[in-house]
């Protein structure tokens, strides 16, 4: 235990309830549930201040995605500490953020040359739509101001990306401040429905429509809903036939998350445009990107007037980007991606062997290091999910669901040992919960 002195796990607890405001959390739970008191966090694992380990079985959100504090990441922070901090970006730079554009030019998909900086994925996807509307509006396209979203998509918590996304429980309160989208039949539909929908769509709207936005092959938030690299390439064909825009929100499946760098690789496709976050830092610090092809940057040109009038006071984080080129570094070094694969197989065993036959379980699946289970069918609001976080808690395992649907997303380069015991203790925490 490394409590700071003179503050205790209770004392810690009783301010939390007093003054902070948590998100996704109704203020009952808030004021009467008791939260871990985390002390550290190193590798695969979180501490608690009873002294208490549990696998962050989700990478904290998805975001650890080489584990808690690799030693690589904290050396380079420590390093850039000394050096820079932070400047406006408006008329400087400096070299951690021009070399970081650079190398992830090299990086991304071909043709994705230009980045613009941020400092969450929510706000990296409503770059990418404002960019995406303003380049129509001055490129002759100007009735061009709707957005394709799919059924259960979730694209951040700002309103423009709440906009995008369709999960009733997120959009429900905050339905009347949001922008219409033309949203493609129901993904239950099955995806053949989904794609001839939204070929309709373009076909018959082409001029009202600035860009398609997907999760390319895992919808996160809404479940972990996985599909095909086919639905990917299919509507990179379809937007290209009426000449609007793609936009890939990899905020959750950049960095290697499906087994591939980026998970539009699988589908052999350019975006127009893609965000990233989460994983861009390893979850260090809060920074995010969206990335543009120069023919999207090229629409800008000509004078003030076409500038993209967007920025932000961390536009540019040097820390940020110091840690942002260490982490392609370490992809470039180590073999993070084939690890991936190696996992992946594990996971895909298990679920498929292990999971699906578990009483309650309705249905597996699993992409990557990602695997999935539904338990109920009550979606966000379920009480099964909830339940099996409880004992996996006790179990010794951080397993946030998703309401019913329960899953694992752990750091990329999880110890294999500590992914054997963190899918017995998923299994087990089911059991218990479902008895
Ligand atoms: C998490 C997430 C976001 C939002 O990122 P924040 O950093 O939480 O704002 C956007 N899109 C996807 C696909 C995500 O998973």
């Amino acid at each position: 235990m490394r409590l700071p002195a003179l503050v205790s796990r209770e004392d810690i607890i009783s301010l939390e309830k007093k003054y902070v405001w948590p998100p996704y959390t109704s203020s009952e739970l808030h004021e009467t549930r008791q939260p871990l008191v985390i002390v550290s966090a190193e590798g695969d694992y979180l501490e608690d201040a009873n002294g208490k380990r549990y696998i962050d079985g989700v990478s904290s959100w998805w975001s650890r995605t080489l584990g808690h504090n690799p030693p690589r990441l904290k050396a380079a922070m420590h390093r850039q500490l000394e050096e820079l901090i932070h400047v406006a970006a408006g008329g400087m730079t400096h070299a951690p953020v021009a070399l970081l554009a650079s190398e992830l030019a090299q990086v991304a998909p071909t043709g994705l040359i230009r980045t613009h900086f941020s400092d969450n994925g929510s706000t990296a996807v409503e770059v990418a739509v404002k960019i995406a509307f303003q380049y129509w509006q001055q490129n002759g396209r100007p009735g061009r101001h709707r957005f394709i979203a799919l059924s259960g998509a979730y694209h951040g918590d700002t309103l423009g990306a709440a906009s995008l996304a369709s999960i009733e429980e997120f959009n429900r309160v905050y339905g009347p401040l949001l922008f219409e989208i033309v949203r493609p039949p129901d993904v239950s539909a099955g995806w053949d429905k989904v794609l001839s929908g939204i070929e309709h769509q373009l076909l018959t709207r082409q001029d009202e429509i600035a860009g398609v936005v997907i999760e390319p092959l895992i919808q996160g938030a809404s479940g972990m809903q996985i599909h095909s690299p086919e639905v990917v390439a299919r509507l990179r064909e379809l937007t290209q036939r009426v000449d609007t825009f793609l936009i890939a929100d990899e905020v959750f499946t950049g960095y290697g998350r499906t087994g591939t760098m980026w998970a539009v690789d699988q589908a052999r496709v350019t975006p127009d445009l893609m965000c990233l976050g989460k994983g861009f830092t390893a979850g260090m610090l809060p920074m995010a990107a969206t990335l543009a092809t120069g023919r999207v940057y090229d629409g800008f040109r000509g004078g003030d007037e076409r500038a993209l009038m967007h920025g932000h006071t961390f536009c540019g984080h040097a820390l940020g980007a110091a840690v942002a080129r260490e982490v392609l570094a370490i992809y470039r070094e180590e073999p993070i991606l084939e690890g991936v694969a190696k996992r992946a197989e594990t996971v895909a065993r298990f679920f498929h062997e292990r999971i699906a036959r578990l009483p309650g379980v309705r249905r597996v699946r699993t992409l990557g290091s990602v695997g999935a289970a539904d338990l109920g069918d009550s979606g966000y609001r379920g009480r099964v999910g909830p339940k099996v976080y409880e004992a996996a808690l006790r179990l010794g395992a951080y397993l946030r669901p998703l309401g019913d649907t329960v899953y694992i997303a752990p750091p990329l380069n999880v110890d294999e040992r500590v992914l054997d015991t963190l899918l017995e203790t998923l299994e087990a925490a089911i059991i218990a919960a479902t008895h």
